[in-house]
């Protein structure tokens, strides 16, 4: 069964180009991850097809109506029940900043399970009778505001799209990403084995490098074919990585019981 994902949105015409490339491309293709648009517009009244009007109370900006958002879940949940075999009752996700901060784990679960209806908010929102009668959970993507939760949805799908088996080329890939096991995420090198700096610098370029004491060179641990090894470095690196920039992760981490001897020495460092 794929996972499926109904997205109420005023703006459809944003998705297409995303869906037809990559690794979402490849989901849809092999019937892993279903995506149904529902144009709001399409569920509006009159010959304006209004979707909001302004704030009871006044203040700035536009609300989104609730009558076309029913209208248009109604649709939906009809679609769901027709569906062979029928969808199960997907909960609604709402975009808002005021949501809970998605996260890896969040996706997980969404990548696994039947689906969810996603709804972009647009102005300043929507009114809040639409999400306490309908909205099962709010989803921000992080601190700040976008205009319009299509970036989100986007976001989401993405998200889920790249966890569907087989749709990476290498099944491996994502166990290794960063928040997979709670921590960030190794750095990565290829070839050449030794870089040469790029010649024709602007002084000031060569300056710059300079200060930044770059090491052309790859690691050498990486090139001694010793796996072992070459698994404690990269787990050190993540351990370090971490401890530095989201000690958060390392004191979560530890509380689950997953940080062993060896990676505590790699710690013993940073005072956490
Ligand atoms: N007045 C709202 C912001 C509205 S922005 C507030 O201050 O909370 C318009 C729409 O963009 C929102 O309804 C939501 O769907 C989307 N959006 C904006 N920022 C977002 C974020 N950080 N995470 C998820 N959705 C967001």
């Amino acid at each position: 069964m794929p996972v499926r994902f109904d997205v109420i949105t005023l703006f459809p015409e944003l998705f297409a180009p995303f869906f037809a490339n990559g690794v979402n491309r490849r989901a849809f293709e092999r019937k892993q991850v279903d995506v149904r648009l529902w144009p709001l517009r399409d569920h509006a009244d009159g010959n304006y097809r209004r979707v909001d009007d302004r704030p009871f109370g006044g203040g700035p900006g536009m609300v989104m109506l609730v009558e076309p958002l029913l209208r248009c879940l109604q649709a939906i949940r009809r679609d769901q029940a027709a569906a062979e075999p029928p969808a199960p009752r997907l909960p609604v996700i709402l975009f808002s900043p005021t949501g809970q901060r998605l996260t890896q784990q969040r996706v997980q679960t969404l990548a696994q399970g039947p689906g969810a209806v996603l709804l972009c908010g647009r102005y300043e929102g929507i009114d809040q009778r639409f999400i306490d009668a309908c909205v099962d959970e709010e989803v921000s993507l992080g601190d700040y505001v976008l205009s319009g939760g299509e970036l989100p949805a986007l976001t989401l799908i993405d998200a889920v799209a790249r966890l569907q088996p087989g749709v990476l080329h290498d099944a491996a890939s994502h166990e290794q990403d960063s928040f997979s096991d709670g921590l960030l995420d190794c750095p990565h090198y290829s070839r050449p084995e030794v870089l040469q700096p790029p010649a024709g610098l602007l002084p000031a370029e060569a300056a710059d490098l300079a200060e930044r004491g770059v090491d052309w060179s790859v690691p050498p641990v990486l090139m001694s074919g010793h796996h072992a090894d070459i698994a404690r470095w990269r787990r050190d690196q993540q351990l370090r990585l971490t401890a530095q920039r989201r000690p958060d992760l390392i004191l979560a981490a530890r509380a689950r019981g997953e940080l062993s001897k060896r990676d505590e020495r790699a710690l013993s460092e940073f005072k956490l």
